[in-house]
């Protein structure tokens, strides 16, 4: 996840990954290494198989897939998969970002 600023406009914004249905990044993911776990919800990225192409950086409407330049391969949120609490959620200060149920998406085993 990134915090975008735009000093000029003056607001800020999120850079995160929506887990999506229909994820852009997977459709175009030449190696088939992006998957979606249909029962959670969750997109994952498998790097043993990324071919660096940077294909789902270009498509992700998000901008919530990124570039590994020293391993040469993609990166993204896998929602912490099997860490419990995201890391994201446990460090921010303010407690902007919440992990919860949603009515559509049992949480991730
Ligand atoms: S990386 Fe982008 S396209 Fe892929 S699931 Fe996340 S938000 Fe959706
Ligand atoms: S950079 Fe990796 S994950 Fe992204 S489209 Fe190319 S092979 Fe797939
Ligand atoms: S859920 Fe985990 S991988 Fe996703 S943005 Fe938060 S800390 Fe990063």
């Amino acid at each position: 996840m990134r915090i975008r600023q735009n000093l000029f406009e003056n607001y800020e914004y999120q850079e995160i990954c929506r887990q999506c249905q229909e994820p852009a990044c997977l459709a175009a993911c030449m190696t088939g290494c992006i998957t979606r776990d249909p029962l959670t919800g969750i997109v994952s990225h498998d790097r043993d198989r990324c071919a660096g192409c940077w294909m789902c950086v270009m498509v992700c409407p998000y901008g919530a897939i990124n570039r590994d330049l020293v391993n040469q391969v993609a990166i993204k949120c896998d929602r912490c998969r099997g860490r419990g609490t995201p890391a994201c959620v446990q460090v921010c200060p303010t407690g902007a970002l919440v992990y919860a149920l949603r009515e559509d998406r049992p949480l991730p085993v």
